[in-house]
């Protein structure tokens, strides 16, 4: 067996010596944000690193413009292979307020890392470029579409870092995700001439959210339900003929989130047949699926943050859970998203200003390079002992047969 303590050694200095390089990339990429599928020149600067580096890199991975896949080869190259995925995604109007500059830069610096010390191991280390995770784009879920592309069909391990509050190792799922748009449509006539003449498809719409609202009352509390209205009509003296609404529907299991989101359907058609619209809906985006962290990959991720310094709580104080498309690969392959703070302050929500702009602070930055550090040597310890490999293989069979 290889000297791991050594390649992991080897591994973190060489973190530190691309530290610059890519403490730039990621504030570069900050001040540079793009939508999900949008994300031309995150990819390009991340994938350009690679290649900089002499790491063939494939664009267009599983048909997405902005995916990617590098491929670095151990001694013999091939199985058994890690994936290390990069996020680069940002959200509408408020940039990097999940910090995915960090992740797509965290996962290039393992894999700048990595390279140094592969050829003393067996097998490969893919890093994968996985656009739109934030389910404002549409077709969102770069890594469901990996997953169906059967990317991870070649796969035996994959590991991310996403940045957090609080610098936390858990068995915490995140949620079941799907998504919706629902078109009202009605017939338009003068607002004030006229409006027995006329079908309000806005007010198909409002039903439709009052329903929404009321169910949530009525469905476990795990369940989260929240929209936006698309489009509302064209002008206040126009009887809307249109209207459009958007859900995201979530609950801890995929199959109670199949009964929410009947219940869903049925606000709007109730909400069609009130107001005499006509209904179309459609899933706009695929499924997110609650992730199932692997217990051997956690525990390896654990010792080694903590073996950089870092104080790893095992469980949370924010409660509050998202939903990732992680979930779809973590429960392919066995794998665990690394979460480490990224600002003093554990109660800053996701999604806001406040944790766009830890997205860039002294301490993001420190973060990222921490979870560059983790993520290789995570992957050393899974490519270095066949045996973890296929305790963490057993325990997916057996949490997947769990549920
Ligand atoms: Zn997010
Ligand atoms: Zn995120």
């Amino acid at each position: 067996m290889p000297d791991v303590h050594q390649l992991k050694r080897r591994a973190c200095e060489a973190v530190d010596r691309h530290a610059a390089e890519l403490t730039a990339a990621a504030d570069w990429i900050h001040a540079h944000p793009e939508i999900g599928h949008q994300e031309v020149e995150a990819s390009s600067r991340l994938s350009g690193m690679l290649s900089q580096a002499g790491i063939p890199v494939e664009m267009g991975t599983a048909g997405m413009a902005t995916a990617f896949k590098a491929e670095l080869n151990g001694s013999h190259g091939g199985r058994p292979r890690v994936a290390i995925l990069a996020e680069y995604d940002a959200l509408p109007g408020l940039g990097h307020g999940c910090g995915h500059n960090l992740i797509g830069t965290s996962a290039i610096g393992a894999g700048l890392a990595l390279r140094e010390v592969l050829p003393e191991l067996d097998g490969s280390v893919w890093l994968l470029g996985t656009p739109a995770e934030e389910s404002a784009a549409p077709n969102a879920g770069g890594k469901v579409h990996m997953v169906k592309g059967g990317v991870f069909d070649e796969v035996d391990a994959a590991i991310m870092f996403h940045p957090a509050t609080e610098t936390t190792i858990t068995g915490d799922r995140s949620l079941a995700a799907r998504g919706f748009e629902f078109y009202f449509r009605g017939k338009a006539a003068h607002a004030a001439g006229m409006p027995e003449e006329g079908i309000n498809a806005l007010d198909a719409v409002v039903q439709m959210y009052n329903a929404v609202s009321m169910l949530r009352q009525q469905v476990r509390s795990d369940v989260r339900i929240h929209g936006i209205i698309l489009s509302g009509g064209a002008a206040a003296n126009i009887i809307p003929d249109y209207a459009a609404i958007r859900y995201r529907t979530r609950a801890d299991d995929a199959d109670y989130l199949a009964e929410v989101v009947q219940r869903v359907v049925v606000c709007a058609e109730g909400a069609a047949k009130a107001t005499g619209c006509q209904l179309e809906w459609k899933e706009y985006m695929p499924s997110y699926e609650n992730t199932l962290p692997n217990g051997v990959v956690m525990e390896l991720m654990l010792n080694n943050l903590r073996s950089l310094g870092l104080d790893v709580a095992t469980e949370r104080k924010r409660k509050g859970r998202g939903s990732t498309d992680f979930g779809n690969v973590s429960r392919r392959v066995p794998g665990v998203e690394a979460r480490i703070a990224i600002t003093e302050d554990w109660d800053v929500p996701g999604h806001s200003i406040e944790f766009r702009e830890a997205a860039r602070s002294d301490r993001g930055r420190q973060a990222m390079l921490y979870a560059a550090k983790g993520l290789a040597m995570t992957a050393i310890d899974l490519l270095a002992d066949p045996e973890t490999l296929r305790r963490a293989k057993a325990l997916l069979e057996q949490d997947l047969g769990g549920i």
